[in-house]
């Protein structure tokens, strides 16, 4: 007993701290290990079978999309990233250089890719002549490097895993419609599958992408009210063909520019995740991401027919679950905290006596609800307990940031309720940075997005009183 109680007892609780109890989590849940390089992770087997299940959902609804995936350099060179000016000086602080080879110095820099924008285009710019090559909609996965002062796990790392999906359309109006497309496909992706809700909208200049002409971001928000945005959607109209020289000639034998997007989503959603369902335990996976959906935890699995009985549970639930048992030599209790601290969403305990009853006892990770269920059913019963579990993680991270969301109509009430109501603030703004970045400053919210949803929910700016243009969410970010 005592060192099932230390197992429990080594997580912080997340009252008491939560950035302490959310790197608890990650090192107990065995997700990562920090890495020899400040800000690098290692991603452990518990923490990349998350992201291999992300990958193979969001690649298989891109494909259905007509995404095809390639796969570009590491490396860029410097001549190239110079060539888009916004996105250069948005990137210049976070990029890391290669300057020798070998034992030689480089006549010309090389970038590792924080983004891969520049490599896109200058493809795009050879392989794009006519209307005939168009559209191209092409995705890659692959770990970007930005240099970033401070670092969590998965939220913020210097290297990261991604997708970046990088389009190029005849039309306007067809790029909009993938951006828009692309950031519906995240949105419905983190509420399906991560049981996640999302505010979908657009970003402030201030916070758009470096070169983009609009910036569509999907926003959630953390158990301690923190906001996360949790992935970007860009619409870059023709500025970079411009600066690239992507032209097509069209049906009438004219030259024309693209229209680009791009699109990003990754490992920081794992930290969404963990901040979103996570409890004083460990972890709480989602059942339609979880790696191990359930655990069959043998109970006394020295008695005879114990061990046989939970390898052929296994065996029979295999085909429809990811399922697995805890055949270890640990006692019970501590398989218990073990799939608790993994998140792992639902156990099934198995004692000679329940063996005799022709039953088990199914437990849930979230509720720790104990439902007794028959041997006959369990097939039925354990697709009903997931789904429902599923439905109810989404409604209880709904209900949480809907109880956090707070309207602010003036300056004083909107400092008053950043200051003490840890959460989103809806409140109206004049569209001036200044505003913008007032707020900032003293309050140190930012604008999270203008939702697509807008509501009135005042006729002037909160900060300076001018007639509004838009409702914005506030937030502090991570
Ligand atoms: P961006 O290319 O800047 O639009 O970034 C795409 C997405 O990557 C953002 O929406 C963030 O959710 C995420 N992101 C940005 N920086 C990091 C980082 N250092 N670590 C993990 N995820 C990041
Ligand atoms: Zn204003």
């Amino acid at each position: 007993m005592a060192n099932e109680k230390k197992l429990v007892e080594a997580i912080t609780s997340m009252e008491e701290d939560f950035a302490q109890w959310y790197t608890d989590v990650v090192k107990k849940a065995e997700l990562i290990d920090y890495a020899s390089v400040r800000g690098c992770m290692i991603l452990r087997p518990n923490g990349y079978a998350i992201w291999e299940n992300i990958q193979k959902v969001l690649d298989a609804k891109f494909k259905e999309t007509g995404v095809e995936n390639v796969y570009m350099p590491l490396l860029i060179p410097e001549s190239l990233l110079q060539r888009e000016k916004d996105h250069v000086e948005g990137f210049a602080p976070e990029v890391a250089w290669v300057t020798q080879g070998g034992l030689e110095p480089l006549t010309e820099k090389l970038c590792i890719r924080p983004t891969s924008e520049t490599l896109f285009c200058d493809f795009y710019s050879n392989i794009i002549q006519s209307h005939r090559d168009l559209p191209k909609v092409y995705n890659q996965w692959c770990s970007v490097v930005r240099w970033e002062k401070t670092t969590r796990p998965f939220l913020r790392t210097m290297e990261f895993l991604w997708q970046e999906g990088h389009t190029a359309h005849a039309t306007a109006i067809e790029a909009e419609e993938r951006t828009v497309q692309m950031l519906n496909i995240y949105a419905d992706f983190c509420e399906n599958y991560l049981a996640i809700p999302m505010v979908k909208g657009r970003k402030t200049d201030k916070e758009k992408f470096a070169g983009a002409h609009a910036t569509y971001t999907i926003e959630a928000l953390m158990h301690d009210g923190k906001a996360l945005q949790s992935g970007t959607s860009h619409n870059f109209g023709d500025g970079f063909a411009k600066a690239f020289n992507i032209q097509y000639t069209d049906k009438e034998n004219k030259l024309q520019y693209v229209h680009q997007t791009s699109w990003g989503l990754t490992t920081r959603i794992i930290g969404a995740i963990i901040m979103v369902h996570g409890d004083n335990s460990g972890l709480v996976l989602p059942p339609m991401i979880a790696p191990t959906q359930v655990m069959v935890v043998p109970i006394a699995q020295h008695k005879e027919g114990v061990l046989d009985k939970a390898y052929e549970l296994k065996k029979t639930l295999e085909s429809n679950f990811r399922v697995k048992v805890d055949d270890s030599d640990k006692s019970p209790g501590w398989k218990f905290s073990e799939q608790e601290m993994r998140g792992i969403p639902v156990r099934i305990e198995l004692g000679p006596k329940d063996i005799e009853a022709n039953q088990a006892v199914i437990v849930r990770r979230d509720t720790r609800e104990k439902i007794i269920v028959s041997f006959d059913e369990l097939e039925v019963k354990l697709d009903e307990i997931l789904k429902t579990m599923q439905k109810e993680m989404l409604e209880r991270a709904r209900t949480h940031r809907d109880a956090h969301t707070y309207v602010a109509t003036n300056f004083e009430e909107f400092k008053d309720t950043i200051q003490n109501k840890p959460g989103f603030v809806k409140a109206m703004w004049c569209g001036d940075v200044a505003c913008e970045d007032k707020i900032k400053e003293e309050t140190s919210a930012t604008s999270r997005c203008m939702p697509f949803e807008q509501e009135e929910v005042a006729k002037t700016c909160v900060c300076c009183g001018k007639p509004a243009k838009s409702m914005v969410y506030w937030g502090k970010a991570y």
